[in-house]
């Protein structure tokens, strides 16, 4: 039997604000094994950005493990932790959090020169990636040239460039319309039948609809899987 991708063991996150406590996560489980697609769903407030920040790596449990492939990186240092980041997972945001004065193409770019690919490949697989997203005559653009389903394709790219195991997104369709919020769902959607591992975060049930499994957040707490 091999390990899941990533699982979380007992996971806790308090965030403190000066003298005050807030308990984001309070002793989550959770498995993801490859080619898994999960929606989390759940209030505003319910953990779900948290969840998925520490299962992306960009943060760190109050208490619990994280472990990647088998393996506990929960007191990882910062940088194998986001070379591990780096390489294996993307993540795309509600807000798309593109470089305004970069074009498309630098925009996807920029994981790989994280990861020193030099600039011809880099350039070459960016171009690319966006050609897959169906963004092939854009690639000069700016994000403020493109409306918002096109620029989430590039955020899209941008995760995808790098062939990460695990895709992870919070509320990706969240400032779309329905109709373009429904083409990135899709995407998400063959991406995973293409063998991508995917979680996402929504509080839509029709977004919810397009994953394998769903899992419902309150309080901090998984309290439902179906
Ligand atoms: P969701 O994504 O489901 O809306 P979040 O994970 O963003 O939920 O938030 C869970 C709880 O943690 C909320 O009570 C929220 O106010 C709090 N919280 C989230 N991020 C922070 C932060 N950086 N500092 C303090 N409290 C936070
Ligand atoms: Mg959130």
């Amino acid at each position: 039997m091999t390990a899941p991708l990533v699982e979380l063991q007992g996971v806790t996150k308090i965030y403190r604000l000066g003298e005050v406590e807030v308990p984001a996560l309070r002793g989550v489980d959770l498995r993801v094994e490859l080619q898994d697609f999960l929606a989390l769903m759940g209030p505003s407030g319910s953990g779900k950005s948290t969840l998925l920040h520490i299962l992306g790596l960009l943060d760190r449990p109050t208490s619990g493990q994280v472990l990647w492939e088998g393996q506990d990186i929960t007191h990882l240092n910062g940088w194998r932790l986001a070379e591990l980041r780096g390489s294996r997972i993307g993540f795309v945001f509600q807000m798309f959090n593109l470089v305004s004065n970069l074009t498309a193409v630098e925009n996807v770019e920029l994981p790989l020169v994280f990861l020193g690919v030099p600039p011809r490949e880099r350039r070459k697989r960016a171009e690319e990636a966006l050609v897959r997203l169906g963004l092939g005559d854009r690639l000069r653009h700016r994000p403020n040239q493109l409306s918002g389903g096109q620029q989430q394709r590039v955020a899209l790219a941008r995760a995808l460039v790098t062939d990460p195991a695990l895709l992870i997104a919070d509320e990706p369709t969240g400032n779309l319309d329905t109709t373009t919020g429904r083409e990135i769902l899709t995407l998400f959607s063959e991406l995973n039948h293409q063998g991508r591992t995917v979680v996402l975060a929504t509080h839509d049930p029709e977004a919810a609809e397009v994953a394998k499994v769903r899992m419902r957040l309150r309080d901090g707490l998984i309290v439902e899987v179906f």
